[in-house]
């Protein structure tokens, strides 16, 4: 059990799990992709530590670029999502891989596709999905984790700022 600030958290899914889960991800896409150069997006902050251990395990040639989107305070989802920053490459006739840390009422990556209409492919990589918080229609390609609707922390992931830094996901205890 850990604190971070008001809140208690405990392990949900080791180290070793999540890196055994991405590297077979990545070996996922290295075949599907055999042949392309795909564009890596990956959405800031929470899905830093996720891009990072699946760029290790990535062996065709590839691009990356970083966006960012704010639509999360605390842990209750504001619904409503903010401005999108940093896309500068042009995704025109380009194989798209959006990285996303987690995929909760996929309210965030509803809005983020229309930015890809002119790709030649656009595919969705998340490491977590909640699929009871789902309100989109949404095609998920790579799901590293299908978790319970309940608040988790770590690996990339937050709670008010802190806890990105955690090795593990953590989920709230409420015990
Ligand atoms: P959406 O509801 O739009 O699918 O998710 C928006 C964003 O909320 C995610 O990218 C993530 O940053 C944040 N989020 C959703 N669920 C959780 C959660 O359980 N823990 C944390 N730390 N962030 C979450
Ligand atoms: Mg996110």
């Amino acid at each position: 059990m850990i604190q971070i600030l008001d809140k208690s958290f405990d392990v949900y899914i080791p180290e070793a799990t999540l890196e055994a889960r991405i590297k077979a991800l990545a070996e996922d896409i290295n075949q599907a992709y055999a042949g392309r150069t795909p564009l890596f997006v990956s959405v800031l902050n929470g899905s830093f530590m996720f891009t990072a251990t699946l760029f290790k395990y990535l062996t065709i040639p590839c691009e990356i670029t970083f966006i960012r989107v704010a639509s999360y305070h605390g842990t209750a989802s504001t619904g409503s999502v903010k401005e999108v920053l940093g896309l500068q490459e042009n995704p025109a006739d380009r194989d798209i891989i959006l990285l996303e840390d987690i995929i909760d009422t996929g309210r965030t990556l509803e809005a983020l596709l229309p930015l890809f209409g002119t790709a030649r492919s656009v595919a969705v990589a998340t490491l977590l999905f909640k699929p009871e918080a789902l309100q989109a229609n949404l095609d998920i390609a790579y799901v590293g984790f299908e978790i319970p609707n309940r608040f988790v922390v770590g690996y990339g992931l937050d709670y008010l700022g802190q806890g990105r830094n955690l090795p593990c996901v953590y989920q709230l205890w409420e015990g």
